[in-house]
């Protein structure tokens, strides 16, 4: 079945987009079906999958809208070897539109329950905020990744996106579990680092992932090639942690 996961946290800068684009990349590189939404206006995903957001002519915005479908607006990233539901600037303007729009929670989730049986995997990212946007994200989902930094900030906002969820959870989408945290950014050097990974290993438990991501420079420099770093560099430390989270989510999930 298929499954679909949002990955976010309102925290801006954390390492959502970097997540979402190798956590796809890796799974196609498991002869995983995939797409690849994105939910930003900033387009960063599109532009990590290697798909020019300045040349789209629809995008995410007019399936929110109502204005386009899934199947003719999706786009191949050959460098990554999966579908892109592409962004930019224009889905800014989708937030306010939807305001006045019926059923505006669920046109994410009603446009890919159209596609969702072609693909194994369906992963939305998010932006950072608890916006409309976001919320189509999580009624649209079965799951969520949240990707943390370990910082001492990083755990104050946690609150507020777990709140969310449950809010959603019992409100809007019955489906919606927390399926992981995933520590990015790593710094193992640092002490501050390996004293929040075990902070959240005791709060969370089984929820936090055994695969740790690496600070790394090759996944920062990816994007500006087009290429998700999973297939960038694939000898790099960020490459080969990020193709272990792909195996550890597939395995993950046969057990929920
Ligand atoms: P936003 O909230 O703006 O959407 P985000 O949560 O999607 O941000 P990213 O864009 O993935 O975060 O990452 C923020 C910055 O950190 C980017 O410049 C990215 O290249 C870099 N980055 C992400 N993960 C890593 C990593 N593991 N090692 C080194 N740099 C990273
Ligand atoms: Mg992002």
């Amino acid at each position: 079945m298929t499954k679909i996961f949002c990955i976010a946290n309102q925290k801006g800068g954390v390492g959502k987009t970097t997540t979402a684009v190798n956590l796809a990349a890796a799974l196609a590189n498991i002869k995983q079906r995939v797409l690849l939404v994105d939910l930003d206006p900033q387009g960063n995903a599109t532009m990590g999958a290697g798909i020019n957001k300045s040349g789209l002519t629809s995008s995410i915005y007019q399936v929110l809208l109502g204005m386009g479908d899934v199947k003719n607006i999706r786009q191949r990233s050959e460098a990554g070897q999966f579908d892109v539901l592409p962004a930019n600037r224009d889905l800014a303007g989708a937030e306010v539109e939807m305001v006045e729009l019926e059923n505006r929670e669920t046109r994410l989730k009603d446009a890919l329950m159209k596609v969702a049986d072609e693909y194994d995997f369906v992963l939305i990212d998010c932006p950072p905020a608890l916006s409309m946007l976001t919320l189509n994200g999580l009624c649209a989902a079965h799951g969520v990744i949240i990707p943390m930094q370990c910082e001492y900030y990083a755990l104050e906002g946690l609150s507020d996106l777990v709140n969310t969820i449950k809010i959603v959870h019992s409100k809007l989408n019955p489906d919606l579990k927390i399926i992981g945290l995933l520590r990015v950014m790593f710094d193992p050097r640092m002490m501050l680092s390996q004293q929040v990974s075990a902070q959240l290993e005791q709060h969370f438990g089984d929820k936090v992932f055994k695969s740790i991501i690496p600070r790394n420079v090759r996944l920062a420099e990816a994007p500006s090639f087009g290429v998700p770093g999973v297939n960038f560099d694939t000898a790099s430390k960020g490459a080969q942690a990020y193709v272990e989270f792909g195996k550890e989510l597939v395995t993950r999930i046969k057990n929920i």
